[in-house]
């Protein structure tokens, strides 16, 4: 039995807090996840953690998890190999599009995937071939006013005003909490 030491980035918000997560591989070469904490290391969040990424491990050991393509088959769903997906969603995208136009295919990109190193680098790539103008992620539910409202004030959608915490007083907060969430686009 190994115990691993693993320091890691929460990659579920923009607060990218770190992580230490402790593994144990047994003999037969398995590994669990023993536990995952706050990194007090972390010069940014300095040990901080909010209960959405203790419960990573919940996502990691999920029975349910999808570790392949699958393919609906009238009521059933069958485990098919990369290149037999690839060749497929190609055939029917392209389809689609040549009967219905281009914005008839439609993405969304959750949270997690928006700070994937890997997709953060390369799915504008893939999206902007798409050329749909039917683009939806956890920005467009609570981000793109932001934007609007910053592009139209200050002359750029990224131009956000931050909260001067430091210097207020009194706070009221409706439907948040920043101690829980890190304070999205605070931090
Ligand atoms: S605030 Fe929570 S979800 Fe966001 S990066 Fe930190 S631990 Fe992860």
């Amino acid at each position: 039995m190994t115990k691993t030491l693993h320091h890691r980035a929460c990659h579920l918000c923009e607060a990218i807090c770190g992580l230490t997560i402790e593994t144990e591989t047994q003999a037969d070469g398995s590994t669990q996840i023993r536990s995952i904490k706050g990194d007090a290391q972390d010069s940014f969040s300095r040990g901080h953690i909010c209960p959405k990424a203790v419960a990573l491990q919940d996502i990691q050991n999920d029975p349910d998890r999808l570790r392949h393509p699958m393919r609906r088959v009238g009521s059933e769903w069958q485990a098919i190999e990369w290149d037999e997906a690839f060749a497929l969603v190609a055939e029917r995208l392209s389809d689609i599009q040549a009967r219905h136009g281009a914005n008839a295919v439609a993405s969304y990109q959750g949270n997690p995937s928006v700070h994937n190193y890997g997709l953060l680098t390369h799915s504008n790539y893939f999206l902007g071939l798409l050329k749909t103008r039917s683009r939806f992620s956890a920005t467009s539910v609570d981000q793109l006013p932001h934007h609007l409202v910053s592009l139209q004030m200050y002359g750029h959608g990224f131009l956000l005003p931050i909260c001067d915490i430091d210097h207020t007083d009194f706070m009221l907060i409706l439907g948040g909490n920043p101690l829980a969430s890190n304070g999205s686009i605070m931090t």
